[in-house]
């Protein structure tokens, strides 16, 4: 029987969660994202074409499954609606059958992308590569108690008192320190009615819902957004993002707090990559990264951003294993490396002029050089392997030898985009 599951990332995000949530939907009935918002973006590519989805859930391809955004998500009813007239166009149904949205989703409004944009643009070369999204003011003010609660527009007298009192608040800061235009009420409310009131069909008790399919015996598939490395508390503070990236957050960004889920599906990728700004230890630079970008199609889902790129950090992995508490991992783009002589792996750091495999405390980690080391490449297309004894014996010795590194299980090798283009390995195949 499939246990509950957690699909995280473990590294900076991009790994290829959403490929892999795509892959194990079918055997999942519900499928939550429970924190984030739509600043990242997963690229999943199945039967009905590309999509770059951003805050709907991976499941909303599958039929049958019922997609869930929890109270933890950053929900911004624009991009939202966009998305979902976006994913329409192509052919997908999304309807409130197979989409939740909390009540307990707190609203992301146009003055936290504002807000995000005022700051970058005052910030200038100090800037942390905020997305512009409105994610940091956004879970800055839900922390202050200064966010409404989708579920508030069911009242709409309340809701817009709500809002004016906020909105009181808040236009002192945007008129106060940058010299911004105020938002008035009504300009919100029209906004209100042109996206966030179009919502409310989709709109309800998410936890009960979960509670409920539980109790009929549904297996419920947990999505997040971004990396360990990301996480607001443990990663690397302060180019984080604002939320917790952990597999131990679901249950609560979710609305199911008591809940443990058994299986954590931590996902990383056979080489590194960062979006944005902020210490990246195994980075490369000039033809050889750009190769490696290049071979991965490494530019960002949302922005469009060429990513940064560099070889396997086992150091940095490791940590992301051990914070997300992982009890199995899916390796993805194997097949990137086809054109490499030699696979390289960051396997330590030096830092003060020693050694060291513990991943550092985020202000150090500027001063942290990368040790790299090689492995023998296979120079060969493995994206048609389907079973372990397809993969060439040196793509095998990678996979054993990170594998031994990070000290977890990996169960999946991804060797394409497409649906079926993975090994599932079992712990006999060696
Ligand atoms: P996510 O946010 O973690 O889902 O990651 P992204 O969607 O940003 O990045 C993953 C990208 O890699 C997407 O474009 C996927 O289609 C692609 N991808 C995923 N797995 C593989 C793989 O095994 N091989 C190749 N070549 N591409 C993959």
């Amino acid at each position: 029987m499939e246990k509950d599951c957690v699909i995280v990332g473990i590294d900076w995000g991009d790994e290829g969660k959403g490929r892999m949530v795509d892959l194990i939907t079918s055997d999942y009935d519900v499928v939550v994202r429970y924190q984030g918002g739509g600043n990242a973006g997963h690229t999943v590519i199945n039967e009905y074409g590309k999509f770059a989805l951003h805050l709907l859930p991976s499941g909303i391809f599958r039929k049958g499954v019922v997609n869930v955004l929890g109270n933890g998500v950053a929900l911004d009813p624009e991009n939202l609606l966009n998305e979902i007239e976006g994913v329409r166009a192509q052919g997908i149904s999304v309807t409130p059958e197979n989409l939740k949205i909390s009540d307990r989703a707190s609203i992301l409004f146009p003055w936290h992308r504002k807000q995000d944009e005022l700051e970058e643009a005052r910030l200038k070369d100090k800037k942390f590569g905020s997305t512009k999204q409105g994610i940091a003011p956004f879970y800055s003010d839900k922390y202050q108690k200064k966010t409404v609660m989708l579920g508030e527009l069911f009242q709409e007298e309340k809701a817009l008192a709500h809002v004016k009192d906020i909105l009181d608040w808040k236009n002192l800061l945007l008129q106060g320190v940058y010299g911004a235009e105020p938002y008035s009420v009504e300009e919100i409310d029209a906004w209100l009615d042109k996206y966030a009131r179009k919502l409310l069909p989709f709109v309800c008790d998410t936890g009960a819902f979960l509670k409920n399919a539980k109790a009929e015996g549904k297996k419920v598939l947990f999505e997040a957004q971004l990396g360990a490395l990301r996480d607001l508390d443990f990663g690397i503070y302060p180019y984080t993002t604002s939320s917790n990236t952990l597999a131990s957050y679901a249950p609560i960004g979710a609305g199911l707090p008591a809940l443990r889920p058994e299986r954590v599906i931590g996902v990383i990728k056979a080489y590194s990559t960062c979006v944005g700004e902020g210490p990246f230890v195994c980075e490369w630079f000039g033809e050889e990264a750009e190769k490696l970008r290049e071979a991965g199609g490494e530019y960002g889902a949302k922005t469009g951003r060429p990513r940064r790129v560099g070889p396997l950090d086992v150091v940095a992995t490791r940590y992301g294993v051990e914070l997300q508490g992982a009890t199995e991992i899916a390796l993805t783009k194997l097949d990137v490396l086809s054109y490499m002589d030699e696979i390289p792996v960051c396997t330590a750091y030096e830092v003060d002029g020693k050694i060291t495999k513990e991943f550092p405390f985020p202000s150090r980690l500027g001063e942290a050089r990368p040790v790299t080391e090689y492995l023998k490449g296979w120079k060969k297309d493995v994206s048609k392997a389907r079973k372990w004894e397809d993969l060439p014996k040196e793509a095998q010795d990678y996979v054993l030898y990170v594998e031994k590194e990070i000290g977890c299980f990996i169960s999946y090798v991804s060797v394409g985009p497409e649906r079926e283009s993975v090994v599932i390995r079992s712990k006999q195949d060696k």
